[in-house]
């Protein structure tokens, strides 16, 4: 899945400008025009990083900053400033909001981007790999495409975002319905079944070749993980 990145900024053009930027980056947007609306845009789902404008109307940039920092659910959520000239960051750094970064107005869309990238980088590398790899296979994520032991493997987009999620979590375990949500998102009337056929195709067009092992490792009643520690049993690499 894209990074989501929250805009919360009350200056349409603003918006606008940040918006267009970022998705042609590659990332997916949401746009809140006060704090308010930003607290229940976090609670949908929650944002890989916030863009948070100093000044804004009735809630401050200031006191959503620690409303946030307070919610264990977005303790850790980097959040990056963005004031107007003569603000002073410094300043600001020193009100001890537990911002990441600060941007001073006016920005090149660039640096912005760049900024972004940087702190997603430091919080969680995976999503700033463009190589993502684990024993033969790797998956270019500029490229969308996959290969294992140099020979190309060809996903549908599902089984591409699913592959993605486990080779940015290898070894972890996740359930059926935590596929279903990181992978599937917010498409509710999904099976957790589907996610068994998933596995299953994934498998096959992982394994095609004589020699691959099974990369993909099915824990009984809990989910499946990528690792290559446990050796399968014939009858699960088969897909049952
Ligand atoms: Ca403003």
């Amino acid at each position: 899945m894209k990074p989501l990145v929250l805009i919360v900024e009350d200056e349409v053009a603003i918006q606008k400008l940040l918006a267009y930027n970022l998705t042609a980056a590659g990332f997916d947007i949401a746009q809140a025009y006060d704090g308010e609306e930003a607290l229940t845009l976090v609670d949908e789902r929650l944002p890989d990083l916030i863009l948070l404008d100093w000044m804004l109307p009735q809630l401050s940039g200031i006191e959503l900053c620690r409303r946030l920092r307070r919610r264990p659910e977005t303790q850790h959520v980097p959040i990056i400033i963005l004031t107007a000239r003569g603000e002073e960051p410094d300043r600001l750094r020193g009100l001890e909001t537990g911002a990441d970064d600060f941007i001073t107005k006016p920005f090149s869309p660039a640096e912005l981007v760049a900024r972004v990238r940087a702190v997603l980088r430091r919080v969680r590398p995976a999503f700033a790999a463009q190589l993502l790899t684990f024993h033969d296979l790797s998956m270019d994520l500029a490229a969308h495409r996959v290969f294992r032991n140099g020979r190309e493997i060809h996903l549908s987009p599902t089984e591409f975002r699913l592959l993605r999620h486990f080779l940015e979590n290898p070894g972890r375990v996740f359930s059926r319905a935590q596929l279903l949500d990181r992978v599937w998102g917010s498409e509710l009337d999904i099976e957790l079944r589907t996610v068994d056929a998933t596995i299953r195709r994934l498998r096959r067009a992982l394994n095609s070749g004589p020699d691959d092992a099974d990369l993909l490792r099915t824990v009984r009643a809990e989910g499946y993980s990528l690792d290559l520690k446990l050796a399968m049993l014939p009858s699960d690499i088969a897909g049952k």
